[in-house]
């Protein structure tokens, strides 16, 4: 039977509770021990897919095409392992289910309640998601913070999963903050103090805390904290900031974290070998060469809504060496200033990301035709490739009115339109082309060189797409068609031969990179800005 690492959080939100639990993932992954996590996220939306990315962040697809929480691409990147749909609960998937069995009878007779009927459905899919991967370890993480309404009947579930599997099998960490108060100089316990006092009235206490802190701890502190939290010393953890999320792991391992959660939870593990991580961090501290690259898209007061996007330009900058400078345009300037010549003007590469919606398309359109016209690096994701697909049609193939579906639903030139399989789909949530499919790409093209493969696996969300009637005028133009989903023949790669670097694709590479093992995508069109660069140095 596996065992479980429970971890909640305290004080305030954002803390990295994500980061934190990913990384104790990939520590115990290191040291030979096999894990599985999961995000409980304390919401009423089934999945968090029919939420704006300006509220909630990116939406995680999986290659099982379920819609997750952000934190599942940390997990991804951290243990280097795929998760799909078990691997994220929400309240609104537990009422969901208990609801359906009520109106079926599966109660009958009973009055259904928080306790015991939510709180067992929480507890079966936890023991059933450990169950299925069979791993050694399932971490946990409870979304929100002690003290919500919310998130009461994960608490209590956990609580319980104590008290059925023993101190042996679970262990419950807790994430808080030890601010640092300027005018006393001074850092402060007490928040923590509250948080683990809110979360021992509720049955529940900690043996390992985190303490997100600006400055070292110390032993002083660590004791006092240890005492009047009642924990261990060495279970009160340093959880200092630092400057990039790969080195979080790092740190951890210093304060002997993975050590204490070995012990606790008797498990057999083998020594640490950090060195890959530590090559990543080095080169995220102290790249050789830098380039600046634009986001073109509209949901950039989130830097959240792009997770996966800045974490695959780290991994593809510490791979090329590279500080890459992210330009974060919002397209609608771009629109207002009715041209994209001065914004972009100095970029080294350009990428238009996913999205949905009208507004600002026109923007992102004119971003692909200064990237076309001025030889800068162009990258398209998803819509990102719509819009170049409706900048290569209107402006080199003379089809003036070439627009996707979504935004004009009555243009003579469709050249993006409705999968055949969307059409008279109603419903929002979860019914989108998705999750992973395999796409065979053209010998000799940019993409099969960067992949080095002849096909590849790659993740979708989205509900249009490259419509097969304009394909031949298009290619007949230069408008590659890299890349192919056979088995219902949709392009999924486009690529123009005659610039430096010009590739848009239908899925989201993002989702597949790693730290340490970029994705290919990324690392090519961040050698192309890098040699752009280049090229821009010496003609000044
Ligand atoms: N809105 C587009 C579609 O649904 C693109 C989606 C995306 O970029 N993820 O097809």
């Amino acid at each position: 039977m596996p065992k479980f690492i429970f971890i909640t959080g305290g004080v305030v939100s954002a803390l990295g509770k994500g980061i934190a639990s990913a990384s104790i993932g990939y520590l115990l992954e290191n040291r030979g021990i096999s894990v599985t996590m999961l995000k409980c996220d304390p919401y009423l939306n089934v999945d968090p897919g029919t939420m704006s990315p300006i509220q909630h962040g990116e939406v995680f697809v999986t290659d099982d095409g379920a819609e997750t929480d952000l934190d599942l691409g940390h997990y991804e990147r951290f243990i280097d392992r795929e998760l799909g749909e078990a691997n994220n609960i929400t309240t609104g998937q537990i009422y969901d289910t208990i609801i359906k069995k009520e109106r079926r009878g599966d109660y009958l007779g009973g009055t259904v309640q928080v306790v015991p009927h939510v709180t067992n459905e929480i507890k079966e899919r936890i023991l059933k998601l450990a169950l299925d991967t069979g791993v050694d370890v399932v971490i946990a993480e409870i979304g929100g913070t002690v003290g919500d309404i919310e998130s009461l009947p994960f608490l209590e579930a956990i609580r319980q999963m104590r008290l059925d599997l023993g101190t042996d099998d679970t262990l419950f960490i807790h994430l808080t903050l030890v601010p640092y108060i300027k005018t006393a100089g001074e850092l402060k316990t007490k928040p923590t103090q509250h948080s683990v006092r809110a979360l021992r009235d509720i049955g529940i206490q900690p043996d390992i805390l985190m303490c997100r802190t600006e400055r070292e701890l110390g032993l002083e502190l660590k004791r006092k904290i240890a005492l009047f939290c009642n924990v261990e010393i060495a279970a009160v953890i340093d959880a200092r900031d630092v400057r990039s999320i790969y080195e979080v792991p790092l740190r951890f391992h210093e304060d002997a974290l993975d050590g204490i959660v070995i012990t606790k939870l008797k498990l057999k593990a083998g020594s640490a070998d950090l060195s890959a991580m530590e090559t990543v961090v080095e080169r995220i501290y102290n790249p050789r060469e830098s380039v600046r690259i634009a986001v073109c898209g509209k949901y950039i007061n989130l830097k959240d809504a792009y997770k996966s996007i800045s974490e695959a330009f780290l991994h593809a900058g510490a791979e090329n060496d590279t500080r890459i400078e992210l330009a974060w345009v919002d397209v609608e300037d771009i629109e207002r200033a009715g041209s994209a010549d001065e914004i972009l003007d100095g970029m080294h590469g350009i990428l238009v990301p996913g999205g949905f919606g009208e507004r600002g398309i026109e923007g992102k359109i004119a971003c692909v035709g200064y990237a076309r016209r001025s030889g800068v690096p162009y990258f398209g994701i998803c819509l990102g490739m719509h819009c170049a697909v409706i900048e290569y049609a209107r402006n080199v193939c003379g089809l003036a009115e070439a627009h996707s579906t979504e935004f004009a639903p009555d243009t003579s030139a469709p050249v993006i339109d409705l999968l055949p399989e969307q059409e008279g789909v109603v419903n929002k949530g979860g019914t989108m082309r998705l999750g992973g499919c395999d796409c065979r790409l053209l010998t000799g093209s940019r993409v099969h060189e960067a992949y080095a493969a002849d096909t590849v696996r790659e993740r979708h969300r989205h509900r249009y797409e490259y419509s097969n009637e304009y394909r031949k005028l298009l290619e007949s133009k230069g408008l590659i068609s890299a890349g192919v989903y056979m088995k219902k023949d949709l392009v999924e790669i486009v690529e123009i031969a005659e610039h430096p670097w010009f590739v848009a694709c239908q899925f989201h590479p993002e989702f597949k990179s790693r730290p340490g093992r970029a994705h290919p995508l990324f690392r090519e069109f961040v050698r192309a800005a890098l040699k752009h660069s280049e090229s821009a140095k010496e003609e000044e």
